[in-house]
């Protein structure tokens, strides 16, 4: 039986060892945390079926003005962080012009096609379905321009890949979210995503059916990965594993992790911050205000606001959230904080918005899952199928050739 080592155990991480199990591999799932307590927790919990094209960087004058003067509350930069990542923001831009994402945007949608598939098939094993609305989310539009601008891109994305949504007036929106105060110019609801009450716990539920299958969980620091022999090991509390294949699947970690084997992969990192609130009334979908940058999820714990994202390179917190708190509570009565502090994670973007899938360049049986930016927790479990087929040498389900570490 073949066997392999995953280091991550987020939603990526899950994602590939579930999938080689399923394929009759004996598999090591290591973390140092438990499985989904870090960047796959603290997002705003939807599997984006409607998210076919990456999210490029702004490149109109406009909004990079009001991004560099600090007039948006969807990206906020640290001058620092800018040097530090400067390397990848360039090719971050270069890649988001029209002619580079188009060319991207095929590669993006073959994986997004599958998300919500593959969700399912782990979703009824780990018995997770209380987790899961099919429901869509709405997003939300305070002016009329905002709102016919959404429409027109909805409906071209309608055209080109069968996205569906539907458009809202005020007073749709009212009636389906009666706890809305405000319902500025109306919605853009697109109906195929899923939402998930508690992101942190759908993971936990793949990673707890992953261990009643049969796979093992270990406690381990991935910077202790060595080859060994014609395999690789890790040291972990309950001893040493050892495995004949390893995958990286550390997130953000996972450029460092790399590093003392020679790599050096860029990598754009997008931190993002959430809190909860006692809302006595909560939204029953989540909701974009598209003005502000935020998006309001109920969840198990209260209403998540999750923020934009924000270039850092110290610890300090942006200011996105409170800004996201003051609008939100003009659309409804969101109730006091749940937690003292808000989170923060760090989103792992890749400079041409594609995620790392497939075989580490110069290193036999080592093996790269990782950058899957703002729709990781969507996609892990469909480019951990990709890589399964590529790892056991059955036909892949799309060409993984554009996902290549290679390309770095
Ligand atoms: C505010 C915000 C909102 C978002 N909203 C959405 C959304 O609605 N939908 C969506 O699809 N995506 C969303 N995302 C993006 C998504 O959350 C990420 O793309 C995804 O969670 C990345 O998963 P991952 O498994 O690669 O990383 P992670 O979940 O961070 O997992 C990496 C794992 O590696 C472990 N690790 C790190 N270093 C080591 C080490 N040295 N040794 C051992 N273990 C280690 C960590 O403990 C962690 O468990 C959002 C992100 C943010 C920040």
């Amino acid at each position: 039986m073949p066997t392999a080592l995953v280091l991550g155990a987020g939603m990526a991480g899950v994602g590939i060892a579930l999938q080689l199990l399923r394929r009759g591999w004996s598999v090591t799932l290591v973390d140092r945390k438990l499985p989904g307590l870090e960047t796959s927790y603290g997002n705003a919990g939807i599997i984006q079926a409607e998210a076919v094209e990456p999210y490029p960087m702004p490149r109109d004058l406009a909004a990079m003005a009001a991004i560099a003067l600090g007039r948006t509350n969807d990206v906020h930069y640290e001058w620092r962080a800018l040097f530090d990542q400067g390397r990848a923001l360039f090719g971050y831009w270069r890649h988001s012009a029209p002619r580079g994402h188009g060319r991207i945007t095929p590669a993006y949608a073959a994986l997004i096609r599958q998300a919500t598939s593959e969700h399912q098939q782990f979703i009824t094993l780990a018995g997770a379905d209380a987790l899961i609305r099919r429901d869509g989310f709405r997003v939300l539009h305070r002016s009329g321009a905002g709102m016919d601008k959404d429409v027109a891109q909805a409906e071209r994305l309608k055209s080109a890949y069968g996205v569906a949504f539907r458009a809202m007036t005020p007073d749709e929106l009212r009636g389906a979210e009666p706890a809305l105060a405000e319902a500025g110019a109306g919605a853009v609801h697109w109906l195929e995503p899923w939402t998930v009450s508690d992101p942190g716990a759908l993971v936990q539920a793949y990673a707890d059916y992953f261990c009643r299958a049969g796979g093992r969980f270990a406690s381990g620091e991935a910077g202790s990965l060595q080859s060994a022999g014609s395999g690789w090991r890790v040291d972990a509390d309950g001893g040493r594993v050892e495995a004949e294949h390893a995958v990286v699947a550390l997130g953000p970690w996972s450029p460092e992790a790399l590093r003392p084997l020679g790599y050096r992969i860029p990598m754009v990192r997008k931190r993002g911050y959430h809190r909860h609130y006692k809302a006595p009334r909560p939204l029953e979908l989540p909701l974009m205000d598209a003005a502000h940058g935020y998006v309001l999820a109920p969840m198990a714990r209260g209403m998540r606001i999750t923020t934009g994202a924000h270039l850092a390179r110290t610890d300090l917190p942006s200011g996105q959230l409170q800004v996201a708190e003051a609008a939100a509570r003009d659309l409804i009565a969101l109730g006091a904080a749940v937690e003292a502090n808000p989170w923060s994670g760090t989103r792992p973007c890749m400079p041409d918005m594609l995620p790392v899938i497939g075989p580490a360049p110069r290193h036999r049986g080592l093996w790269l899952h990782f950058g899957h930016g703002h729709q990781g927790f969507t996609l892990g479990p469909a480019t951990g199928r990709l890589l399964a087929e590529m790892m056991t040498g059955a036909a892949p389900f799309t060409d993984p050739a554009p996902y290549s570490a290679a390309r770095f």
